[in-house]
């Protein structure tokens, strides 16, 4: 028989590695319902063109990592690289801008598809959660998103957060940023490796994120953006960075900061942390302000500010630097029975115990009490219940807490209050 592998860059998470991914999705969407976020959920797919148009034609994503192919109908199809091109759309679609109150805030959760090289902490099929907030154009609208993914990688367990933050401005101080860009490296671009060269002539701003060595040196000395904000782009920018400081959100300016898509304007973000052994994974998420997107895919123009966090990163980084907050799988009762004669009386007792909101367990086989306390074991067991013929026979069962070995006799009416107060002991 064929032995079937993953596909390149894709990867199955199981049990603790599964768990825990949930947990931090979940802690994340429930942190942004505290800022007064709702949940969306738009398709896997969408038409390539929407994607395209929106991240822009210079970026990555749509000239190298898009998952694109023909459907039956021939029509071309993207598996979604990023997530606000989806929301804006369905946005429009649904006319939210004109039912709902503005700004929506939004927030997802759910699979991403990059065609990357496969490395440390990138994948081809990803996590994201992330949040929009569309239809306000105030620096606290910013400052609050910005604050919303700071605040919530702390409370999920990460200490110290390097945020990394730029002003790229409006059009007009863009613009001028882009021809100063153009200017500098006229003379140098032939040197340049060819994905420089094409994104001189569709958006040398793209250039700032190339990673050639080369290129680097030459891009160091190129003029800086923070040079080329006009005095609204300044002001709208420094009312952020005070409401920031106001909340005690620590930043960093970083003036190569441009991010890799054509959409955002005025301030872009990245969250980053390295762990004390020294793991970097990149930026564990991302965002900025957009002013152009619900417009460009058939809504009215408005400000939005929004940001992504990739869940493996996170998951990975939690493990190394909080294995004690890291879930285990574990169950609170594993029941151990003797005899074929109690298999259903213990099968009920499991049940009745899983109906009052114990994880709970037990095996099916016939097999030795050691076998079983051994599988209890495995199973992370916090207690065991011994059921035989006697403990039958008396309405009485033997609870053992495997943890400290000490073990108790329970009648069947109390099991459930003895437990619960056991259980809330161990937490
Ligand atoms: P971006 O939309 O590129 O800013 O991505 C937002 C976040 O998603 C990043 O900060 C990463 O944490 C995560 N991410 C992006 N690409 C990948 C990938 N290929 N594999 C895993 N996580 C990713």
């Amino acid at each position: 028989m064929p032995i079937y592998q993953p596909q390149r860059g894709t990867y199955d998470a199981f049990y603790e590695d599964q768990e825990n991914i949930e947990k931090i999705a979940s802690l994340l969407k429930q942190i942004a319902s505290i800022y007064g976020y709702n949940p969306i959920s738009v398709p896997v797919y969408e038409t390539t063109e929407l994607f395209a148009r929106s991240a822009g034609e210079s970026s990555d994503i749509v000239t190298k990592e898009m998952f694109t192919f023909l459907d039956k109908g021939g029509r071309s199809i993207t598996l979604r690289p990023e997530w606000t091109a989806g929301v804006m759309r369905a946005i429009v679609t649904n006319k939210l801008y004109a039912t709902k109150d503005l700004p929506l805030k939004l927030s997802y959760y759910g699979p991403t598809f990059r065609y990357e090289r496969p490395q440390a902490g990138r994948y081809r099929q990803f996590n994201q959660m992330g949040v929009e907030n569309v239809g306000v154009s105030s620096p606290y609208s910013d400052a609050e998103t910005i604050t919303l993914g700071y605040n919530s990688l702390k409370m999920i367990g990460f200490s110290h957060v390097i945020l990394k933050i730029n002003s790229i401005g409006d059009e007009e101080s863009r613009n001028a940023y882009k021809e100063a860009l153009k200017e500098y490296f006229s003379s140098k671009i032939d040197t340049m490796c060819p994905d420089c060269q094409r994104r001189y002539k569709i958006n040398p701003l793209r250039i700032l994120d190339c990673k050639d060595k080369d290129d680097q040196e030459i891009i160091k000395d190129a003029p800086k953006m923070g040079d080329f904000l006009n005095e609204n782009s300044k002001k709208y920018f420094q009312e952020i960075l005070t409401l920031l400081d106001n909340q005690g959100v620590e930043y960093e300016i970083d003036d190569s900061l441009v991010r890799g898509l054509d959409y955002y304007s005025h301030v872009v973000f990245e969250f980053h942390f390295i762990s004390k052994e020294g793991t970097n994974l990149g930026a564990i998420g991302a965002g900025g302000h957009y002013d152009n997107l619900v417009e460009e895919v058939g809504g009215p123009k408005l400000s939005s500010v929004g940001f992504a966090f990739g869940i493996e990163r996170l998951n990975t980084l939690l493990k190394e630097i909080s294995p004690e907050t890291y879930s285990k799988c574990f169950l609170d009762v594993f029941v151990v029975w003797l005899g074929k004669d109690v298999e259903s009386y213990a099968y009920d007792t499991l049940q009745n115990l899983r109906l009052n909101g114990f994880k709970a367990d037990m095996n099916f086989e016939e097999k030795s009490f050691k076998s079983q306390i051994k599988i209890a074991l495995r199973k992370q067991a916090k207690f065991i219940l011994i059921i035989g013929e006697d403990e039958v026979k008396n309405n009485a069962f033997g609870l053992k807490n495997l943890l400290n070995q000490e073990q108790i006799t329970v009648t069947k009416d109390e099991l459930i209050t003895k437990l619960d107060e056991l259980c809330i002991e161990e937490e």
